[in-house]
């Protein structure tokens, strides 16, 4: 066990945090009510590219960084300190770029994959639907064989980046009890994806999207016939870490602003840090935090070996995300009425953290994998 980042992470950290403050900040900061533009999205992507981020999971024959899974953890933890929009982009999109470069034809990989690694061609992921979201295996959208092509038709929901995506990974049910997964090309093959207002996290894109009689050549198919379930379900121990990584960025942000607020607040003749009972709240959202960092860079540094982590995954998730409303929670609680204006970062950083114990499976999924790992009894149905 060895709890210091090694030489190399942090000099690749000490760059990326310049960079963040240089290059990402500045968009980012014209997007915190408002869904990323498409021209924001790729000018992110591409200022991002060279550090490894939105790109860095892809090895190198693939045009990417091949980053470690745990370094990439800390860029993303370090990057979600001061935007967790941008860092959701950016996750989904790698998440995509992998999905292609595992899955994708030499021919699919050629054509996609050096403009994904460059942030020219944005990337998502679509499984969710109106009716369905924790039981994926339910879903509706169907892919039909149609000579060489697939037609596809159904509705996707909550799909993150797809308002300003160039391609959509979907997943459709080609057969009774079968899945596959396709890339979808919006100029060439055409989708519709609507905006959802939500609550938090407003930079980042989540949209609606449908697939009208969508016509894709077979070569689109990624993986074979039925590999879409298996795909998405080993996708899930990666993405529940990178989404737990956001939740710890924010918790950092919401930490650090209640310390430095004690501070310099004054009450009953003394800084409110000097009052026991505001030290202790601190002293709870500190705690939290360095117990979701502990569960996410285990799961994290097993991810990096190329182990399987979904109890370690899930654990890491549904603490880390739990956590930050706590955090995020105790945070407004120390600014008082200031932590709920608007003119101060705390509010939004609670509505952030309130966004992330629902995808990548909600709490009381992962609770459930938890359970069902430790018991050997599924729970599910
Ligand atoms: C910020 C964000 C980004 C997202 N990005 C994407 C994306 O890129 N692509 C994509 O496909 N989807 C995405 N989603 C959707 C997400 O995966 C789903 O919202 C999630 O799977 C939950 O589905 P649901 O919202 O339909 O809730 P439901 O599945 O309807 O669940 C509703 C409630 O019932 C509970 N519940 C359900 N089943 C059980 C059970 N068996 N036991 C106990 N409780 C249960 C749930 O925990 C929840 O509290 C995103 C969602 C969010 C919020």
């Amino acid at each position: 066990m060895d709890f210091e980042p090694s030489e190399e992470q942090g000099m690749a950290l000490d760059g990326w945090r310049r960079q963040v403050a240089r290059a990402v900040v500045p968009i980012a900061q014209e997007f915190r009510d408002r869904a990323f533009s498409k021209e924001a999205a790729h000018e992110l992507l591409q200022v991002m590219a060279d550090f490894g981020v939105g790109c860095g999971w892809v090895p190198e024959d693939g045009g990417g960084v091949g980053y470690d899974f745990l370094t990439s953890g800390l860029l993303f933890e370090e990057l979600s300190r001061a935007s967790p929009d941008v860092a959701g982009l950016a996750w989904v999109h790698e998440g995509a770029s992998l999905k292609v470069y595992a899955n994708g034809s030499p021919e699919i990989k050629k054509r996609y994959l050096p403009l994904m690694t460059t942030g020219k061609v944005i990337g998502c992921s679509a499984i969710s639907e109106p009716n369905i979201g924790s039981s994926v295996r339910e879903m509706r959208t169907r892919a039909v064989r149609d000579g060489k092509y697939f037609r596809i038709s159904g509705e996707k929901m909550w799909t993150s980046n797809a308002t300003v995506a160039d391609i959509v990974l979907v997943v459709a049910r080609t057969g009774e009890n079968e899945f596959s997964m396709f890339l979808v090309d919006r100029e060439e093959h055409g989708f519709q994806a609507a905006e959802i207002s939500k609550l938090g996290l407003n930079g980042w894109p989540l949209a609606q999207v449908v697939f009208d009689d969508v016509v894709v050549p077979e070569e689109n198919l990624l993986g074979t016939l039925g590999s879409g379930m298996r795909e998405t379900m080993k996708g899930f121990d990666r993405s529940r870490c990178f989404v737990s990584t956001l939740a710890l960025g924010i918790s950092h942000s919401a930490l650090q602003d209640s310390i430095e607020y004690s501070k310099q607040r004054s009450q009953f003749g003394k800084p409110i840090g000097g009052h026991q009972l505001v030290q202790g709240l601190l002293a709870e959202m500190a705690t939290d935090l360095a117990a979701s960092q502990l569960l996410v860079y285990r799961a994290l540094s097993m991810l990096a070996k190329g182990q399987r982590c979904e109890l370690e995954a899930s654990i890491a998730k549904s603490f880390a995300t739990e956590a930050a409303q706590r955090i995020t929670s105790k945070a407004i609680q120390i600014h008082g009425a200031c932590g709920i204006a608007k003119e101060f970062p705390l509010e939004r950083h609670f509505r952030n953290a309130r966004m992330l114990t629902i995808p990548d499976g909600t709490t009381q999924i992962n609770q459930l994998i938890i359970g069902r790992k430790l018991t050997g009894i599924d729970a599910f149905s």
